[in-house]
């Protein structure tokens, strides 16, 4: 016997109709869908590609040697920039554009909410939108980064004023999370959270669904390490299918 509900789509539809202030923490499960694999799964980028987390994302190790962190990233925003985001990306990203507020905070670094179209995004772990210098601090465009990826296919990019390596503003082990104070603050804000594909293990965004305002609801296939409280409600199921019913719930005139 649990203490924590399920919820239908009808029911969720219906919460989400009626919060004011909306937030989102999506994670990983929200673009396998699309095709980009979870990093920690079975079908994870470290397994199939056999990168190591210790050296591709370790801000030490960048500094001593960029390469293997450039090598991954090649390969990743080349699978990239063949993907569409999910139906649950455009689902949140039309929420928003009908009009509702929604926040939404990610800890993935596809940049797949933006690409959906959804405005107010606080990606966590950062992202390759943005990048910089790590000697003078200059800061660079992702599509310049991307530029000097392209240009010279095998080399690490470099700063052209000073000749320091370029790194994007993805967030590595020893570097501190983005966004953090900000995204607190919206979870106390919040009348209602949605979890959407996070397993709740990468801290200090997994803390975040303690600080919600109002109820909340996670929707994750498979085991979410969320803690037991009133107000909150687990949907095993798969994203995209569930959010399709919300969706049909929200706006009858879409079905059949
Ligand atoms: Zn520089």
């Amino acid at each position: 016997m649990s203490s924590q509900a399920s919820l239908s789509a009808q029911d969720c539809a219906r919460k989400i109709q009626s919060s004011r202030h909306l937030v989102v923490l999506s994670g990983a499960g929200i673009s396998t869908a699309a095709g980009v694999p979870d990093f920690r799964g079975p079908q994870g980028l470290y397994v199939t590609r056999a990168y190591d987390p210790e050296t591709v994302f370790d801000i030490g190790y960048f500094d001593h040697d960029p390469s293997p962190f450039y090598k991954f990233s090649r390969d990743f925003l080349g699978l990239l920039g063949d993907l569409q985001p999910t139906f649950t990306h455009l689902f949140l990203a039309r929420l928003e554009a009908a009009g509702q507020e929604v926040w939404v905070v990610t800890q993935n670094i596809d940049g797949l909410h933006q690409r959906a179209g959804s405005k107010h995004v606080l990606p966590v772990h950062g992202d390759y939108e943005t990048a910089a210098c790590r000697r003078c601090h200059q800061a660079f465009t992702g599509a310049e980064l991307r530029q000097k990826l392209a240009e010279k296919p095998e080399a690490v990019p470099l700063c052209p004023a000073c000749g320091g390596v370029i790194k994007p503003d993805v967030v590595f082990f020893g570097e501190n999370v983005k966004h953090l104070a900000e995204a607190d603050r919206l979870a106390r804000r919040s009348d209602l959270m949605l979890v959407l594909g996070s397993s709740l293990q990468v801290y200090p965004a997994a803390a975040l669904p303690g600080s919600a305002g109002g109820e909340v609801v996670v929707v994750n296939r498979g085991h979410s390490a969320i803690q037991s409280r009133a107000g909150t409600f687990i949907v095993d199921a798969g994203l995209d299918e569930y959010f399709q019913e919300v969706a049909a719930a929200l706006d009858p005139s879409t079905q059949g």
